[in-house]
């Protein structure tokens, strides 16, 4: 290669390099990854019917859900933590996903009641259990550490029979309730009002299979098993893709909700309103002052989902960076007012000052209005 084509080929990468460097969005939120975890298998056949085991329906409802997700989303990725009939532990599921950095954890299950006339679909999260009925779901679907040859060292000296285990348990898992609580409502109304199931409601339980999931994570209970009508319905290829497809809906629904928000802090909504002072209240003075919020490399939206929703913020450019401010005034009582407000959300918020253009010291700019009163 001459020196010239060396250049040029050179010239070239570089180009393209930093077209894919500006060409990265900004923090935008994605659901990209999502395990699928098909209840009990192998040697815990889980609530067992007239006809059927649990275990087999959960495989087909979860198969099923994971094949509508990549039919309309191709670019997410799809894991299961079974997809046949072999027994996983019940800290491997979670684990599974963990590993993975999944975003979203669904496990699917079947209920059974002593009373057959009990009917109609539950979706659990993580939590403290109070009612009754949802401590019996919790023993059930936990027992199977028991069929776990070390699960008092595995599962800490957990004792699934107690009610303290399950107490301390929902202690570990409540950064992603939020989310988990949104979904799981997304799916109850999706059952209640396409798949005409009985709605028995969002309810929060001491799950050992979501107690670990560093993700927002839900345990679908799709009816009961024994339920003669509803265990022949979820026995049915046709009942199957019922529940998949309300799943299925729901997922899009939460998925389209989440990344419609951008940001670091999806979640955050706008808790400052930051008084508006974008309007240039300069008076006579030459002098400007803001609130510097953040300085970054990276060119974020001005939005306040990205800033703790703090409302009003303005991008600057200066050298390689950008600069995030608020507020646009020439009174200083005004902007240590705003710094104070600002402190409560963003502690190292501070102002900084700007004489026609050029950002000079603070105490400068004090000097420079003290001159122009005189
Ligand atoms: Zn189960």
């Amino acid at each position: 290669m001459n020196a010239n084509i060396r250049n040029i080929v050179f010239t070239t990468v570089i180009f393209f390099c930093s077209l894919a460097l500006f060409a990265q969005k900004p923090d935008i939120y994605r659901l990209k990854k999502v395990v699928i975890d098909a209840g009990h298998g192998g040697k815990d056949p889980g609530a067992v019917g007239k006809n059927c085991y649990e275990k087999d329906i959960t495989l087909k409802i979860a198969l099923k859900l994971g094949a509508y997700i990549k039919q309309n989303f191709p670019d997410v990725e799809v894991l299961y933590t079974r997809t046949t009939d072999v027994f996983i532990e019940l800290d491997e599921r979670s684990a599974v996903a963990n590993s993975h950095k999944a975003d979203l954890f669904i496990s699917i299950h079947v209920d059974a009641n002593k009373n057959t006339k009990a009917s109609g679909t539950s979706t659990y999260v993580m939590g403290l259990h109070r009612a009754e009925d949802n401590l019996e779901v919790v023993k059930r679907e936990n027992a199977v550490v028991k069929l776990e040859s070390d699960y008092k060292t595995a599962y800490g000296g957990f004792d699934p029979d107690s009610p303290e285990s399950h107490i301390v348990m929902t202690l570990f898992q409540n950064a992603y309730l939020e989310r988990s609580i949104r979904l799981a409502t997304q799916v109850q109304k999706q059952f209640n009002d396409r798949a005409g199931r009985n709605d028995r409601g969002v309810r929060q339980a001491g799950l050992i299979v979501l107690w670990n999931c560093t993700m927002p994570g839900i345990l679908i209970e799709t009816g009961f098993i024994t339920n003669a009508e509803e265990e022949k319905f979820l026995m049915s290829d046709n009942g199957q893709a019922m529940i998949a497809s309300a799943i299925y809906r729901a997922f899009r629904d939460y998925k389209n909700e989440l990344e419609k928000k951008t940001g670091t802090q999806p979640d955050n909504d706008p808790k400052v309103v930051v008084p508006d002072l974008k309007k240039t209240e300069t008076g006579s003075s030459t002098v400007i002052y803001k609130v510097q919020i953040a300085s970054s490399p990276k060119k974020l939206e001005t939005i306040p989902q990205n800033f703790k929703g703090i409302k009003g913020v303005e991008r600057t450019k200066v050298e390689n960076k950008y600069r995030y401010t608020v507020g646009n005034t020439s009174d200083f009582e005004q902007i240590t007012k705003l710094q104070t407000e600002i402190r409560g959300t963003i502690p190292d918020a501070y102002i900084i000052a700007f004489n026609i253009g050029t950002q000079i010291p603070v105490k400068q700019a004090l000097e420079i209005q003290k001159k122009e009163k005189k």
